[in-house]
């Protein structure tokens, strides 16, 4: 089985909407959700950025809203900006469940700073997990949490998700419709990329428009990334790359997770599970002409999103590679897209430090 490196995953919003279930949630598995222990192992999980997200007070996946995604065209407007007070126990919560998650589980899950301690994670089958924060709500224009974040250990920071914050604008969600909806990075933001590259916290673009794709392709020291998202060419959501916005991701040696999520995958921006394996073949191709074969993996949105039918959960992972393998891609190549790639970038990111 060939293990599986993983950019997006959000098991850890379960675990903030159900912190009396999280023994069941990863331990036991519940029979439902996308991730648990026992399927991670049994799957070629080997390791992933686990996201910490501030979940607005206002419900985005109202039945409007989710109505709307079933039948695009469609153009939702994003929740408000979320304050720093408000938000830093919701990142607390989800750092102590992410450190919970480690200790118990026996050894099976281990928190990694490096490429070397990711790699140190495949050599022993171990699950490998990096912090990531989607969506920097929790950190102060001064900048001084994101050292304390960092210290905790994170090591991936999205300046935005979606909503706004102060130090950027995110896409909303829209299709068919140009990830080019609004200003980029404000002053902080730009501050917020140059800490980030001194601290050697990956900056992920995912949610960021593309006035602030823009803003850190210019600031940023580091190869870009986007941990999860899709061609836009091939599916017209907002949060999809263009070719221009891959073109720069390649130039920099930066990198793109595939997402798994129907609504950037199907062509008709449907967001409905009924969906077989002709999209995700199609986002590949693309993706691998673009980048390059060195430059593309996989960024589920597991737990995040809505899943093809044809993948589900993670134990679809060994049925995608088997996919990717029936569409003519070589064990070199699937070794690439699975681990192989996510920790070249590690490497190239996090340093040798
Ligand atoms: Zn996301």
């Amino acid at each position: 089985m060939i293990p599986v490196i993983d950019g997006h995953n959000d098991i850890l919003l379960r675990m903030l909407n159900a912190p009396a279930n999280r023994a069941a949630i990863w331990l036991a598995g519940e029979g439902k959700g996308d991730l648990d222990l026992p399927r991670m192992q049994a799957a070629g999980f080997a390791g992933g950025f686990f996201a910490i997200y501030m979940p607005s007070p206002e419900a985005h996946d109202s039945a409007a809203n989710q109505l709307a995604m079933q039948n695009p065209p469609f153009a939702l407007p994003l929740p408000y900006l979320i304050n720093q007070p408000d938000a830093v126990p919701v990142a607390m919560a989800a750092i102590g469940h992410l450190l919970w998650m480690e200790r118990a589980s026996g050894g099976r899950f281990r928190l990694c700073h490096t490429a070397a301690d990711m790699r140190a994670c495949l050599a022993e089958g171990v699950i490998g997990g990096i912090m990531h924060m989607e969506g920097a709500e929790a950190i102060d224009e001064g900048l001084d949490a994101l050292h304390v974040f960092h210290a905790m250990g994170l090591r991936s920071l999205g300046p935005a998700w979606s909503r706004p914050t102060i130090f950027g604008h995110g896409v909303p969600f829209g299709f068919p419709m140009s990830p080019d909806t609004g200003p980029g990075l404000t002053d902080a933001g730009k501050r917020l990329v140059k800490t980030c590259n001194q601290l050697k916290i990956m900056i992920d673009l995912s949610h960021l428009n593309e006035a602030g794709f823009n803003d850190v392709a210019k600031l940023s020291d580091a190869p870009l990334v986007a941990t999860h998202s899709n061609a836009h060419t091939c599916c017209a959501s907002t949060r999809n790359l263009t070719d221009r916005q891959l073109a720069i991701i390649r130039d920099s040696d930066g990198m793109v997770g595939l997402n798994f999520a129907v609504a950037f995958l199907r062509e008709d921006g449907a967001k409905i599970p009924q969906t077989g394996w002709g999209p995700v073949l199609r986002h590949m191709d693309h993706l691998i002409n673009a980048l390059g074969e060195d430059r593309v993996g996989f960024g589920s949105d597991y737990d995040g999103a809505v899943m093809p039918e044809v993948i589900d959960g993670v134990s679809g992972l060994p049925h995608l590679l088997d996919a990717l393998r029936d569409h003519g891609y070589d064990e070199s190549l699937l070794n690439k897209l699975a681990h192989r790639n996510w920790l070249a970038l590690m490497d190239r990111t996090f340093g040798s430090a």
